[in-house]
């Protein structure tokens, strides 16, 4: 069906691919002309009211002065150069203050430009780090049903088996071991026989710590993690969070792992790294995975390394992101947003077809029975004048923690309004 709107959309729309579509059946997509705060606007002058922070990234909010001028001067400066044999201060001053940032010994930053990547590498590194200890046979990882870790070869093996579409790609996915979450004492016992018997296998557990985002906004207690640590312990393998989705302050606190008083071996990081302004991620390794890779034998060398690892653009904006975290109140904001969305969201309890309200941090979750036609209630979701994306079962808000009052109220309530209708 052709698009009726801006020239570009028109012309564009036979060229290009959209993620996760179905592309004969796909909606034409909003055309926007521009963002401001927790505002989206269109080419047709409508606004809307935004829920979902761009996948979870805008967590300042869009065009954010402070990150716009470090990015400017940035550019003006130094866009980029290459990362090998030339240092530039922006990816290095970052390095330095997520290591004093994260917790425990995570202190050695990997830069890569997307999640997935970050998470490919953080799989490398715990291989690897078997590998050059002398440990053979350790190339899978332990991953958990409801999981999501990216879209590349090696993360798709990681997801949950469902929603990773394992079969359609049997012959070319690695064979990862999944597991379902240790929720309990009987959970627990179940994954430590498992581990007993394939830990010689397993390089790395691989959990996303506290929330599985994509997987459904599925959450556990922090007991999980700690039983998690101790496992890896037990058995020898390296722990990894996951926390692309949770960082920065999604859950509450700085990282998902802080509230679990856990630290894992290696910890991942992207979607609100920038502030949703470019693409950057990071994997952080412990000083003693680091250590694994400290060798005179240069075959103990972790390969790998993007052609823009440690853009400059991208890490002036993760910077002036981190200052902002430190000069303006986050953490405050979404303890606020956390106790509105609880008042807001649990009235939707008890209308039709809704199984779960669950809220953590900057994220609220109105869980249903199903959604039978997910285009028509995202449409219904515009025409009340916000974005909002259910998918699968789920209608969820991770708004900007700089969204006002008022704002986050037009969200909620849309919400209560449009799942009422049934
Ligand atoms: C989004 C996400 C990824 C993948 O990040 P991309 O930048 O899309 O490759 C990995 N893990 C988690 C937990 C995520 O939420």
């Amino acid at each position: 069906m052709p698009p009726e709107g801006p020239a570009w959309l028109d012309q564009g729309w036979l060229h290009v691919w959209l993620p996760y579509a179905q592309m004969k059946h796909a909606a034409v997509p909003l055309p926007v002309v521009a963002t401001e705060g927790v505002r989206i606007r269109l080419a047709d002058g409508r606004e809307l009211i935004d829920g979902i922070a761009s996948w979870w990234t805008a967590c300042h909010g869009y065009n954010h002065p402070h990150i716009r001028q470090a990015v400017e001067r940035q550019l003006a400066a130094l866009p980029h150069v290459m990362f090998g044999g030339l240092a530039h201060e922006q990816p290095y001053r970052l390095a330095a203050r997520l290591a004093a940032l994260l917790p425990g010994d995570l202190d050695r930053v990997f830069f890569t430009e997307s999640g997935s990547v970050a998470v490919e590498v953080a799989i490398k590194m715990a291989v690897q780090y078997g590998l050059n200890r002398g440990l053979r046979g350790r190339s899978k990882v332990l991953a958990f049903r409801g999981g999501y870790h990216g879209d590349t070869i090696a993360t798709m093996a990681v997801c949950d088996p469902e929603e990773g579409m394992h079969s359609h790609f049997g012959g070319l996915l690695p064979e990862n071991v999944i597991a379902d979450l240790p929720r309990d004492a009987a959970g627990l016992a179940a994954l430590d026989a498992l581990l007993q018997r394939r830990g010689p296998e397993i390089a790395a557990i691989l959990v996303e710590p506290l929330v599985q985002g994509a997987g459904g906004m599925l959450f556990h207690e922090p007991e999980v993690l700690r039983r998690l640590r101790d496992l890896a312990e037990r058995h020898d393998v390296l722990l990894i969070f996951d926390e692309i989705f949770t960082g920065f302050g999604r859950t509450g606190s700085m990282f998902a792992c802080q509230q679990a008083g856990v630290v894992p071996d290696i910890l991942t990081l992207s979607k609100g790294l920038t502030g949703g302004t470019l693409p950057l991620a990071a994997t952080v390794a412990s000083a003693s995975v680091f250590e694994g890779f400290w060798s005179d034998d240069p075959g103990h060398a972790l390969m790998h390394g993007p052609t823009y690892m440690g853009t400059a653009l991208g890490c002036a904006a993760a910077n002036a992101t981190l200052d902002l975290f430190e000069t303006e109140p986050r953490l405050q904001q979404v303890a606020a947003i956390e106790a509105q969305l609880k008042r807001e969201l649990e009235p939707c309890r008890t209308l039709p077809g809704v199984r779960d309200v669950r809220v953590l941090g900057a994220i609220g979750v109105v869980e249903l029975e199903a959604i039978r036609d997910l285009a028509a209630l995202k449409r219904r979701f515009v025409a009340a004048g916000v974005w909002v994306r259910p998918f699968r079962n789920i209608v969820y808000l991770t708004p900007a923690f700089t969204i006002a009052l008022d704002e986050l109220s037009v969200l909620t309530g849309a919400i209560a309004t449009v799942l009422g209708e049934g």
